[in-house]
């Protein structure tokens, strides 16, 4: 086996052993190469488990973090996907194997131009990337099956309930930006909301308004 198979195979290993386990998934991460989402110094450490820093002062998450988030979302192949926070990309790409359609969004120009040159040049298709304050999420496309939001909100917002198709599934970190948050799922049934906690993470803020980059 050369290296870089052995490097995927740990990898795969390293998400099993954290708890992914949805086929769909794993085979997904598998064919999403991390490192083109993290450019620079931080490239050789795309196949180890942990956040890095890209460009605008935020993160790429952890591997295992996306999986398991991915894995709550049970996104099928029919689902129009709409995910708040694009930050490299890495996200969206994966959503984009499982999913007919991705919508992402970022407060950061500079974030979704780089994100949208990566799925270019990688062929990818499917995801529709804009720049804007997602707390408003895109009532255009509205609803949606499927929401995933990688910063932090204090609530569910509103905006984002509101564009959940009946039978749709949220999922999101809340709590204060300063502590561990918690990761939970929303899903929307024809008479209202349910909430269930998955685990504690930790993610940067949601903020009001577009970014300076
Ligand atoms: N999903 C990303 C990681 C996201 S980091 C990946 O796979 O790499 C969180 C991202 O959320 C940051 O890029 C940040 O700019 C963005 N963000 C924070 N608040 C936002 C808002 N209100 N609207 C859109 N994006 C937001």
């Amino acid at each position: 086996m050369n290296d870089s198979a052995n490097i995927k195979m740990q990898f795969l290993f390293a998400l099993r052993s954290k708890g992914i386990t949805d086929a769909r998934v794993l085979t997904a991460m598998e064919k999403v190469d991390r490192a083109a989402y993290v450019r620079g110094i931080f490239a050789d450490k795309a196949y180890e488990d942990m956040p890095l820093p890209i460009s605008c002062g935020q993160t790429i998450s952890q591997p295992s973090v996306v999986g398991i988030m991915t894995q709550a979302l049970d996104v099928q192949s029919r689902h129009k996907v709409l995910e708040i926070g694009t930050g490299s990309g890495y996200q969206a790409a994966i959503l984009a194997q499982l999913a007919r359609r991705v919508y992402t969004v970022d407060r950061f120009k500079r974030l979704v131009t780089e994100a949208r040159a990566i799925f270019d040049a990688h062929d990818i298709t499917n995801i529709t990337t804009f720049t804007a304050d997602g707390s408003h999420g895109f009532a255009e496309q509205a609803p949606f099956d499927r929401i995933l939001l990688t910063a932090a909100a204090e609530d569910a917002p509103s905006p984002l309930l509101a564009q959940l198709r009946v039978g749709g599934v949220m999922v999101l970190p809340v709590g204060q930006s300063d502590t561990v948050q918690t990761l939970i799922r929303v899903t929307r049934h024809e008479t209202g909301y349910d909430y269930e906690e998955l685990r504690p993470v930790r993610f940067v803020p949601l903020l009001e308004g577009l970014g300076q980059d």
